[in-house]
């Protein structure tokens, strides 16, 4: 059943804003960040007003309280994700941080100079750079699943990119430019049959779709906060036991440790061995309230919403003479993102005459370049849609881009 959109609306204060003094807000930018519910700036609030005090180290009852309330939203991940234990759920600043954390820890552990690591033409510079960065210094090498021009993964191309010195797979659920949702579980059967590991960027995916890292059989799995409706800062790693238990600590410093001596340190459990000094306690706090938020919507119900909305701003969009929308049509494999040109019209000229409209979307290269040179463009203007977006919306977006084309007309 369907979630009372108008209602839910109201949870999001923000969404009410008049932007330039003139027009109703219409948000599409919901890629680059969501809006947050009161729930969750509200927890946040009164977590500061009466609970706060550092976590894990005092024993007085503040610190106890933010402790359980730290902990307590740790499981609510755990639980969102159906992990198999909280041990397996880390919290970082984000998508960037966790992808970061593998490609520097689990590198340390298991690769040596020559070894390869598998990413795809589509990926967010978080998943290529962070690689880059350890090829630098340990000189390892990055093998790339190409695209088809329909814009999905070439499946073939994958299987035959394994080899004997393939250590890790990294690559993305769901591509922020062209919205293609990849065939997840798929790559993480193709990659275990070779008896390599994966990583899962799921920073576009978790928002949208129920994700289940057990069915998923992934190894590790990143996702933001601040994409899924809570606050910016906090993100989290997934990762099984098994890897994060052979691997190093990321960071040195408080909490990740057991006994510290000038000589010899040791490291503490999972998941503090990778949570150096303190952590944002009431972002986690935010990220719970968030979870718990969308899990009341219902996953199924967003996905449905936000494929219906996809798939009437197609056809909608597709009405617009010289528009060309990119990645795959067919909206079970393209999620809530649409990246488009129309005729001549420069994407920022197109970004910027839409936000005077009062429509925010994001132009340029969305950070993937390597993708963006693939299309054979400069950049795109991209639409995203979250569970509050509506068919008005579209029909603002869709008004909005004709007169922008009105005007390069005269
Ligand atoms: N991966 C993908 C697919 C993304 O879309 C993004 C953000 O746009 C990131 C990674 C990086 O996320 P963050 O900046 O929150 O770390």
């Amino acid at each position: 059943m369907m979630y009372d959109l108008k209602a839910v609306r109201k949870e999001f204060p923000i969404l009410e804003r008049t932007i330039y003094k003139k027009y109703p807000l219409v948000y599409l930018d919901n890629g680059a960040t969501t809006q947050k519910p009161r729930q969750v700036v509200e927890a946040m609030t009164e977590e500061y007003y009466n609970v706060n005090a550092n976590v894990h180290r005092g024993v007085h009852f503040l610190s106890q309280q933010a402790t359980d309330l730290h902990e307590a939203a740790r499981e609510t991940v755990r639980r969102f994700l159906n992990a198999r234990s909280a041990n397996e759920i880390l919290f970082t600043r984000g998508t960037t941080e966790s992808i970061n954390l593998v490609a520097q820890c689990f590198c340390q552990a298991f690769m040596q100079e020559g070894d390869e690591v598998i990413v795809s033409e589509m990926e967010h510079h978080a998943n290529i750079v962070s690689w880059q960065l350890v090829r630098q210094r340990m000189g390892i090498r990055l093998r790339v699943i190409p695209i088809t021009d329909e814009g999905t993964l070439d499946m073939q191309a994958y299987e035959a990119l394994f080899n004997e010195r393939t250590r890790i797979v990294s690559v993305t659920h769901v591509s922020n430019v062209l919205g293609t949702v990849n065939p997840v579980a798929e790559l993480v059967r193709i990659a275990h049959a070779h008896n390599v590991p994966i990583l899962v960027d799921a920073a576009q995916s978790v928002p949208h779709m129920a994700v289940d890292v057990q069915a998923l059989d992934c190894d590790f799995l990143a996702f933001s906060g601040h994409k899924i409706y809570g606050p910016t800062g906090i993100g989290v790693l997934y990762g099984k036991e098994s890897w994060l238990d052979r691997m190093p600590p990321y960071m040195g410093g408080g909490e990740m440790i057991k006994n510290v001596s000038f000589e010899h340190t040791t490291f503490n459990a999972l998941p503090y061995k990778f949570e150096a000094g303190t952590p944002d306690y009431v972002a986690s706090t935010g990220l719970a309230q968030a979870l718990d938020f969308v899990t009341s919507l219902g996953m199924d119900n967003i996905l449905a919403h936000e494929q219906e909305l996809t798939r009437y701003a197609m056809e909608q969009m597709q009405t617009i003479e010289g528009m060309r929308i990119y990645g795959p049509h067919d909206v079970n494999i393209h999620d809530a993102v649409i990246s488009f040109q129309v005729g001549q019209i420069h994407h920022l000229d197109m970004g910027t005459l839409l936000d005077r409209l009062g429509i925010a979307v994001r132009t340029g290269h969305h950070c993937a370049e390597p993708l963006i040179r693939r299309l054979g463009v400069e950049g795109t203007c991209r639409a995203s849609f979250a569970l509050y977006n509506t068919k008005d919306e579209v029909d603002a977006l869709v008004a909005g881009i004709k007169r922008v084309q009105q005007m390069f007309q005269h």
